[in-house]
Formats: structure tokens, C-alpha cells, sequence
């Protein structure tokens, strides 16, 4: 089975004078318009009608996905279209982009905000959840709209960037805010925006002496790479140390033109790591995730994480168990390099944030020995240091030692270790005082 590209026997990007036997609704573009993000961004399929024209599914369903895009829109661009095997009723690459009657039928199950990050929010658009870190929304246009897309929940609320207006009030929050040292700018898709938007928000950001570190989240490397052009690099350059945070999901989409986008962030010093969601029918495969991966590391790219499916409405039929995360974790491991093996996290419901999750590799624990297996399923006994577990002192800065509270929890002198805080065992407490007699 071949790709559009492979059908048309000219070099990738540059689908020019040719018919696609598929029948991709653009037989003339040229090598200039194809390479141009703009024209890819005028020519995005956006309603079922383009679709029904790539005979890509029965016409019956026509009506069923129209009322799926009336909830959550539709838009392809050109370059991710080219991708897909038009062909193939599973093709891995249409199943993140062209909705299904199961998106339909699973709208009841699931959530808009599984993670909650409308609950975390002291301003429209800024989540700000664990203590050094926060979240910023800035737009909720996305040039490809991913039907595994986490934050659908924005969707319906139309394709507007932030305002001025709005991002100022984010800045002057996280102004406010000492102890937010990093920053997501996600969306929607950051890299969509119109260069002097992005440096806005740069140049924002880093007037706050504060801030360190910030990350962006994009999939422009993967649906619009010819976006990641001169001027961009430029803007991100100016402002670095920046860190993208992309999301490749199946090996073909690590394209020539990908690789080259990715290089030239690389080249802007912006490093490259890639956040995979695991997605039955699209990954869900100890093989794919290896060749993605080193498809990845080829690319000066780090597989970063491996996140499982989040709950979200919609989103049911691409959920796997948590299992076949597991094994894919065990697959890697021993089998193909370190730097290619991603951190497989869930991120838990209710905002309680990323939990890593993998194979067991400890067997037992003594206080002398702990037996370990590896990938091989060989059996090794560990001999430990003859310590008493206790963590020294650091003299030199006069820093106290940690508590060695987890010592203490192995020796059975004590049996639980609750965070000081715990807001659970703090209503304990108050229920037992006011339930004992006063003297
Ligand atoms: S690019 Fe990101 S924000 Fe946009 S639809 Fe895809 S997953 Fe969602």
C-alpha cells in the first residue's frame, strides 16, 4: 500500500502536476505553494464535504461525522493529509486526523476536563497547579485539530488567539507569583500564531526575572512543518533558552520535511523533545514505538514521554489499558537504546497530576540483598552496602540532613508517611477533637 507521495513518484514536498489516483484535491499546487505555510494553512480540509471527495469513507457515514465536526471541528492540513493512506480504512496517520462514528458514539463517556485544569485557573487561560510551574493557553487554533486532543474542551469556543489584554493579565499573575520558574506556552498551537503574536508573548515572558525556563507545546514539527521557517527561528533564538515539546505518534510521520523542521529549531538552540500518546490503532504497538523512537533519536529528537490516553469525551475508542503501556515499556527496555526509551506516565483524573508508571524490575527487598530481573527475565540477588540507610549530613552547607523517614518506614517503626498538610487526615483530626468530651 503506498502514501500519496509514494504514488506520485516526485520528492517529498513537492506534490506538483501530478493526479493523485487517490485522489488529493490538489493537482496543481506548485513546489513554492506547497513548501508555503500560508497556502497550507488556506487550503486545510474543513468539512466532511472535502472529505467525502477522498473516498476515504462509506458515504452512509457522512451525516454521522458531520454531526461529530459540528461539536468538535475538522482541519487537515494538505501536508498531513499527504500522509495518510487514503486506501487504508486503519491508516494510523487518518486516525488522528479524520473523525470516526466511534468519536461520535463515545461522546457520553469521559470528560471535558478529565485533568482539571479549568479548577486550577486564577485567570482565564492560565493554569498554575504544582508550585514552580504553570500553564498558559494562548490560543485555540491548531492548524491540524488532533481527534485525540486532550483539551478539546476549547474547541467550541471558536478559533481566537489570546488578546493582548488577556496574556498581559496572565503576565502580571505570574508577576505576582515569585515561585513560577517555568512556563508552558501550549494551546491550541503556540506555533500557529503570527511571529510578532509569539514574540509578544516572549518578550513577556522574559521580563520577568523570575521566569527561567519556557517550554512550548506545539505539533507544528508534525502537521505544518514548513512553518518552522527563518523568521520563527528567529523569534525563538532571541528569546531562548527555550524548550519545545513536540508530539510524533506513529514512525511515517518523521518525515524529510519534519526532520528538517526539527533540525532548524535545533539549530535556533532550541532543543527538541517528543510527547507521544499512546493511541489504540495509531500506536499501540511494541514495534512502532520502537522504530518512532528511533526514527526520533535520528532526528536529534528525545523521546520524552509516553502518555497514556487521557479520559477525555470522545476519546474512548482510542484508549488502551494500562497494561499495554507496561508492555511496551518491557519491550524497550534491553532492546533498543536508553535514549530511545520514553518515560510512560498517566496523568492521573482530577489533577493529580503525572503518575510514571513501569515494568516491575525489583523481585524483593532486604535489609542485605534485593533480588532484581532483567529484560532477559534473568534473576540477580544485589548485595546492598552494610549501612544503617541513613543519609549523612552536608557540613559543607550547612544544610540538615534529610529526614530519614523512609528508613524508619522499613524498619517498622513506623507504618505510614503522610504529607504534612494532608487536608484528608486534617478533617480526621477535627472530626476526633470535636467528638471528644470536653473537660
Ligand atoms: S495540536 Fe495539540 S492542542 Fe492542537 S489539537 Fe493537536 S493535541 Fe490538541
Amino acid at each position: 500500500m503506498k502514501t500519496n507521495r509514494e504514488n506520485d513518484s516526485v520528492p517529498l514536498g513537492s506534490i506538483s502536476s501530478h493526479t493523485n489516483p487517490v485522489g488529493l484535491p490538489w493537482p496543481r499546487v506548485t513546489r513554492e505553494e506547497w513548501n508555503d505555510y500560508r497556502w497550507q494553512l488556506a487550503h486545510r480540509i474543513t468539512s466532511i464535504g472535502d472529505l467525502s471527495g477522498l473516498r476515504y469513507f462509506p458515504r452512509e457515514e457522512a451525516d454521522l461525522l458531520g454531526r461529530v465536526i459540528d461539536t468538535y471541528h475538522l482541519s487537515i492540513t494538505p501536508y498531513y493529509l499527504s500522509l495518510i493512506r487514503l486506501d487504508d480504512p486503519d491508516d494510523p496517520i487518518a486516525r488522528q486526523a479524520i473523525p470516526s462514528p466511534d468519536e461520535y458514539y463515545g461522546m457520553e463517556v469521559g470528560e471535558d476536563d478529565p485533568l482539571e485544569e479549568e479548577k486550577d485557573m486564577p485567570v482565564p487561560g492560565l493554569t498554575h497547579r504544582y508550585p514552580d510551574r504553570c500553564l498558559m493557553v494562548v490560543t485555540n487554533f491548531c492548524s491540524m485539530y488532533c481527534r485525540h486532543c486532550t483539551r478539546k474542551r476549547i474547541w467550541p469556543l471558536g478559533e481566537a488567539a489570546k488578546t493582548e489584554f488577556e496574556l498581559n493579565k496572565m503576565f502580571g499573575y505570574i508577576r505576582r507569583h515569585e515561585e513560577i520558574r517555568d512556563v508552558i506556552v501550549s494551546g491550541g498551537d503556540p506555533l500557529t500564531l503570527p511571529a510578532s503574536r509569539l514574540e509578544f508573548i516572549l518578550k513577556g515572558l522574559r521580563k520577568i526575572p523570575h521566569v527561567e525556563i519556557i517550554r512550548i507545546g506545539t505539533r507544528t514539527p508534525v502537521v505544518l512543518p514548513m512553518r518552522i521557517d527563518d523568521e520563527l527561528c528567529a523569534v525563538l533564538e532571541k528569546y531562548g533558552p527555550i524548550w519545545v515539546n513536540t508530539q510524533f505518534n506513529h514512525p511515517r510521520e518523521v518525515t524529510a520535511e519534519a526532520r528538517r523542521a526539527c533540525e532548524r529549531l535545533l539549530r535556533a538552540g532550541v532543543p527538541v523533545n517528543n510527547q507521544s500518546v499512546l493511541l489504540k490503532g495509531v500506536n499501540d504497538h511494541p514495534e512502532i514505538i520502537r522504530q518512532l523512537n528511533t526514527q526520533l533519536l535520528k532526528a536529534k529528537v528525545r523521546p520524552y514521554y509516553l502518555f497514556q490516553c487521557d479520559r477525555v469525551r470522545g476519546l474512548e475508542h482510542f484508549r488502551t489499558r494500562l497494561s499495554k503501556g507496561i508492555e511496551i515499556m518491557e519491550a524497550l527496555r534491553g532492546h533498543t537504546s536508553g535514549l530511545a526509551i520514553p518515560s510512560y506516565v498517566v496523568d492521573v483524573p482530577g489533577g493529580g497530576g503525572k503518575i510514571p508508571l513501569m515494568p516491575n524490575y525489583i523481585l524483593s527487598m532486604g535489609e542485605q540483598r534485593t533480588v532484581l530481573r532483567n529484560y532477559e527475565g534473568i534473576i540477580v540477588s544485589y548485595e546492598e552496602p552494610q549501612d544503617d540507610g541513613r543519609l549523612s549530613a552536608f557540613p559543607e552547607t550547612g544544610r540538615p540532613a534529610p529526614r530519614p523517614d523512609v528508613y524508619r518506614l522499613m524498619t517498622g517503626e513506623i507504618q505510614a508517611l503522610i504529607p504534612a498538610g494532608n487536608e484528608r487526615m486534617a478533617k480526621r483530626r477535627r472530626r476526633c477533637e470535636s467528638a471528644s468530651p470536653t473537660t
